[in-house]
């Protein structure tokens, strides 16, 4: 299996519901940065990593991908239900990226290929909801609106491609810090007299508009995320990160979903190679490489080729 990381165009996020969730609307976009996933019968289940950042993925249980398999064989009343998993990382970890996520996915379409469990869709959709709010989008790819807590995943009308610098921090960024700082820095915004956040967000007219039209002169200005805040207190560097693509010329700058990766929005290929040269020179990040999205979600490789 092949599945992309994700970045957010449009992260709005509410105020924290009960059940510890956080009511979002966001605007995935799938880029062209690839982990890859291979599942083989097994007499017991075994989970490998490699990759840069393998060190810090579980092989264990925890992981993802494994609990994917273990919901599907599960769901589909497989009998022994054992696989061995192998991830190649390539999708840095704890960046915003949804890796996690994305091998989860991965491996519910290929387990429900190998074992020919013929799961729809949508059932796999609903197995993807209850693993990560993350997971059923990384299932289609494009771009897409996600609600909820961003499982409920809708296709966005968007034309045209877009070509993207990333930046990549030396460290990453628990999700749930930078959710709780968030919450943190909105009541005290909110005490100082501050606008308070929307009890629902909203998805935003003017980058759906600027999606549609396929000119990413027209989408860079819209890209916005209620978390920048919250990352950009946890992780000051970013603020100069942010500057540096935007004084190489970047359309748009933005932290992609809890952080810490940076998204820039380029004019064209060959803009978004030279930002990632200057970005990785400037030495405001640890790297970045170029990708372009929207692109498919997990796909099933045959020979190396997307089938
Ligand atoms: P999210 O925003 O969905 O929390 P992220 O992109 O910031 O995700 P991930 O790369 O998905 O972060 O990793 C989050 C944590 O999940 C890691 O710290 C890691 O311990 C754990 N994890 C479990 N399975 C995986 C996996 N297959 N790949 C990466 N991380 C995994």
């Amino acid at each position: 299996m092949r599945v992309p990381a994700k970045i957010n165009l449009q992260l709005a996020v509410g105020p924290v519901r009960a059940d510890g969730y956080h009511p979002l609307v966001t605007v995935f976009h799938a880029v062209s940065l690839f982990d890859e996933v291979t599942v083989r019968h097994a007499d017991a289940m075994a989970l490998t990593v490699t990759g840069e950042d393998a060190a810090a993925v579980p092989a264990d249980r925890s992981n993802l991908a494994w609990r994917a398999a273990r919901a599907l064989a599960k769901a589909a009343a497989v009998r022994t239900g054992a696989v061995r998993i192998e991830i190649r990382k390539r999708i840095p970890v704890a960046a915003g990226l949804a890796g996690g996520s994305a091998d989860a996915a991965a491996t519910l379409v290929a387990c429900n290929e190998l074992w020919q469990a013929g799961l729809s869709a949508p059932e796999l959709a609903e197995l993807a909801a209850d693993l990560g709010s993350d997971v059923p989008f990384a299932l289609v790819g494009g771009t897409a609106v996600g609600r909820g807590r961003g499982e409920q995943v809708t296709p966005a009308l968007a034309a045209g491609s877009y070509h993207w610098a990333l930046a990549f921090a030396r460290s990453g960024l628990s999700a749930a810090q930078v959710y709780a700082t968030s919450d943190r820095l909105r009541t005290a915004r909110g005490k100082a007299g501050g606008q308070p956040p929307p009890v629902e967000p909203t998805l935003s007219a003017e980058l759906m508009t600027a999606l549609r039209s396929g000119d990413p002169g027209r989408v860079g200005p819209q890209l916005t995320n209620d978390l920048q805040p919250a990352a950009l207190s946890l992780r000051p560097v970013l603020r100069r990160t942010l500057a540096a693509g935007q004084e190489h010329g970047a359309l748009g700058a933005v932290v992609s979903g809890s952080g810490p990766t940076c998204a820039f929005l380029a004019r064209d290929a060959a803009h978004a190679s030279d930002l990632a040269v200057a970005l990785t020179s400037s030495g405001v990040c640890r790297t970045a490489a170029r990708a372009s999205g929207p692109v498919p979600g997990a796909v099933v490789l045959r020979d190396g080729k997307p089938s």
